[in-house]
């Protein structure tokens, strides 16, 4: 039987949707796969074009009789795009999308914009003039202006984004500096590379014992022309960001490139000038803030051989290098990672597998490594590299943990114990800032017992049971597998009436704070407050400023901001991120604790955390005071085996969506019924079950989870899953897409 491919003949894109179907003649089955370069007839005259092959299918969906026949391959071109191609194929397949939102993730848009004029701030003033200046900042306590102006003594012309995203110092800043001439706004066409002036020699550290023997595990093997995959495991401060500057010279040395991918909300100004200070204007940067046209610029400065460095998060992956040596993927353990539209994809493994196209090394970082990661690395399939030792040794914070079972039977109710508001008042008398942080993240509303601790979980699937009013009546239910039964008014355990959902938001505790501590000056920091285009970094400028004592917030505190002054961290409520409801809630908990610990005591004075919590036994607890990772991994790798969660086995969300729930009911009970009458060996149908967010937009969400042991197993069923969609108009009303080991939460 005649196959037949799809081909885009002009990959510069506003045609990517615009694919050509070719008939494959019989001399040439087997060598068309999607990727590859090929001649094909074109137009009336059939004159010759090139074109990739981005499908390839068993039935012609045109008529038969007005399909040409392929030419032939097209033998001398090595063309990047023949290997994101594939990718996308790869990730269709592993991830369920259709071609065209594949091809769209890896290839990006061309868009005609004009080039944008890049603004550098430079220093315009003697240096001795601008230190006796610094010292009147500083005097007066003008912290963001002396902040800028320490920085550019250090570095004369920084550009204006840097200034502002990753300074944290407000275009208001700038311009009172340039009102009085300290500084000048300079246009530029053509991006300068804002460390320029800095002598490389000026940059080197001499990597210390241990760093030196991960860069040489790394570079022997290399050497011997074995690419593999490492996690690279070590706490903050461990010197990894060095490590990672060493391959990457290396690598580039022999005139191949690296991607290294950062989450966005990690890429500080230091990390940013750390690698511009190291490889100059053969570095460049994206984000999420790029337009598409200038995101396809950058990615067509290294197409062209302009840079051999690409930063930036998720997207970064698919920067078109042709010699690509090395991808690194820095605080690894990130839920960001995953890409939540289709394909949805996982950085790592999509980046592993594009490593193996082009035959380069990975390298995985982090303090508080993913279970999966430290599982394969484990296992034999990552090599593990460890760094147990911080560069400049700090003593870890001091951590307590309060329980609040106990400050109930004291009486005390409020969300702040006796403790933490004592040490909030000791800290506001000292004028040093204090940061409290509540995990909403994934937060899905469970039950739970104020007097005991106890938390009501699902029978079958050992995550907490979330709650829902219907029609007045207020029930629990399991978002894998559906369970429900009553709410209890009585707690099960001992008999308390103080259970009920879980209730705390940043808005209240930002009311709390403000009647106990009527004097402090307090910033929010939550979804409301950022939604504005510059929210976010108004609000860490301003605290980096000390215009506020206490910054209450979101997880979106936690990450990777420096803040010297800070020597209290209070998390409020380690339950909430501990019950949120999917298997994954003690990692993130660990996780986030070990973080949110790092803020406290960056500066000189040390600092100290305290941790509020119903269940202080907990074992993401306990190991998180301890900096214990080892002691966490062996307790929650444990658990995930005895339920058969990931990474010991696979799981496979199928969502449905619709805009009547009937119709969205109907299509994930008629699939549960279908699939179990397949009778796959191995496989465990769970659900069908309403979402965890049962409704968005008036669109109902119903889920079945699927687990196998075997990854490829959950593909082919999701490939039967398809072709049987195919022929059904009767399920058009119904959205059906599909998540392999989801990890933010459907
Ligand atoms: P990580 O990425 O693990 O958090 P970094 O690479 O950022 O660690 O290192 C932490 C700090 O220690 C940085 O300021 C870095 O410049 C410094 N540092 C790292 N390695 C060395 C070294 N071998 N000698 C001196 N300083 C180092
Ligand atoms: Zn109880
Ligand atoms: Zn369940």
């Amino acid at each position: 039987m005649a196959e037949y491919a799809d081909i885009i003949i002009d990959i510069s894109h506003e045609k990517l949707d615009h694919t050509f179907q070719y008939r494959i003649p019989a001399h040439l089955a087997g060598k068309i796969y999607p990727g590859v370069l090929v001649n094909v007839p074109f137009g009336r005259g059939n004159s010759l074009r090139r074109g990739f092959v981005v499908e390839v299918k068993g039935q012609a969906e045109f008529d038969e009789d007005k399909i040409k026949d392929l030419d032939s391959v097209a033998e001398d071109s090595v063309a990047i795009e023949s290997q994101l191609i594939s990718l996308a194929a790869w990730m269709r397949k592993n991830y369920g999308a259709t071609m065209n939102q594949a091809l769209k993730t890896v290839i990006p848009v061309k868009q005609k914009v004009k080039a944008k004029e890049k603004r550098m701030v430079c220093l315009c003033m003697e240096k001795e003039e601008a230190k006796e200046q610094l010292l009147l900042f500083q005097k007066k306590h003008y912290t963001a202006r002396a902040r800028l102006l320490e920085e550019l003594l250090a570095h004369p012309e920084i550009s204006y984004e840097i200034v502002t995203q990753k300074l944290n110092v407000s275009p208001a800043v700038i311009r009172a500096l340039e009102e009085k001439q300290i500084l000048e706004i300079t246009k530029e066409r053509k991006y300068r590379n804002p460390a320029g002036h800095l002598r490389k020699s000026e940059y080197q550290v001499k990597l210390n014992d241990m760093q030196r023997k991960a860069v040489d595990t790394v570079l022997s093997n290399m050497q011997k022309g074995v690419q593999k995959t490492y996690l690279l495991h070590g706490v903050t401060g461990s010197g990894k960001t060095e490590v990672y500057m060493e391959l990457i010279a290396d690598v580039q040395k022999k005139g191949r490139q690296a991607i290294v991918l950062i989450p966005e909300i990690a890429l500080t100004y230091q990390t940013v000038m750390r690698f511009y200070a190291r490889f100059g204007d053969r570095v460049s940067i994206i984000n999420s803030r790029l337009s598409q046209g200038e995101r396809y610029d950058q990615f067509l400065r290294a197409k062209n051989g302009e840079i051999d460095i690409m930063i930036g998060p998720r997207s970064a992956l698919f920067t078109p290098f042709l010699h690509l040596g090395l991808i690194i993927i820095d605080e690894e353990h990130e839920g960001s990672y995953k890409s939540e539209s289709l394909p949805r994809y996982h950085a790592r493994e999509t980046a592993i597998e594009r490593a193996r196209m082009a035959d380069a090394s990975v390298m995985l970082g982090s303090a508080t490594p993913s279970v999966d990661s430290y599982y394969h690395a484990l296992n034999g399939r990552y090599e593990l590299i460890e760094l147990n030792r911080r560069v400049a040794e700090k003593p870890l914070p001091l951590c307590d943990i309060v329980d609040l079972r106990e400050e109930l039977k004291k009486g005390n109710r409020s969300i702040l114990s006796v403790k933490l508001q004592r040490l909030i008042a000791d800290r506001l008398a000292k004028k040093q800032q204090i940061m409290l942080f509540l995990n909403r993240r994934g937060f899905s509303g469970f039950v739970s017992c104020r007097a005991c601790g106890h938390v009501i979980k699902c029978p079958h699937c050992d995550v907490s049971l979330s709650l829902h009013k219907e029609s007045g009546k207020e029930k629990l239910i399991c978002h894998y597998c559906g369970y429900e039964e009553a709410k209890p008014s009585v707690c099960p355990e001992c008999a308390s009436k103080y259970i009920g959902g879980f209730k705390a938001g940043t808005q209240m505790i930002e009311s709390v704070v403000a009647k106990l501590f009527p004097e402090a000056r307090v910033l929010r920091m939550d979804f409301d407050t950022t939604r504005s285009k510059d929210g976010y970094e108004h609000i860490l400028s301003a605290f980096a400023g000390h215009e506020a004592d206490i910054l209450i917030g979101t997880q979106m505190i936690v990450k990777g901001h420096d803040f010297p002054n800070v020597t209290l961290v209070g998390i409020l409520a380690a339950d909430m991120s501990m019950n949120a409801g999917d298997y994954r809630a003690a990692e993130r908990t660990f996780q986030l604790l070990t973080q949110a610990a790092g803020r406290a005591g960056r500066g000189e004075e040390p600092g100290e955390v305290v941790i509020q919590t119903y269940n202080p036994g907990h074992y993401s607890i306990v190991t998180a005071k301890k900096q214990d990772y080892g002691a966490f991994y062996q307790a929650e790798i444990a658990m995930r085996k005895l339920v058969s969660y990931p990474p010991v086995s696979n799981m496979l969300l199928m969502l449905f969506t619709a805009e009547k729930e009937k119709e969205a009911a109907y299509a994930a009970a008629y699939f549960a019924a279908l699939t179990a009458k397949a009778e796959i060996d191995g496989l465990k149908i769970i659900g069908p079950a309403s979402a965890a967010i049962g409704k968005v937009k008036d669109i109902y969400r119903r889920v079945i989870y699927f687990k196998h042991q075997d990854y490829a197993q959950l593909v082919q069923l999701k490939d039967r899953i398809e072709l049987f969609l195919k022929g059904r108009t009767d399920l058009n009303q119904v959205n059906i897409s599909f998540d392999f080991n989801p990890i933010n939460g459907i």
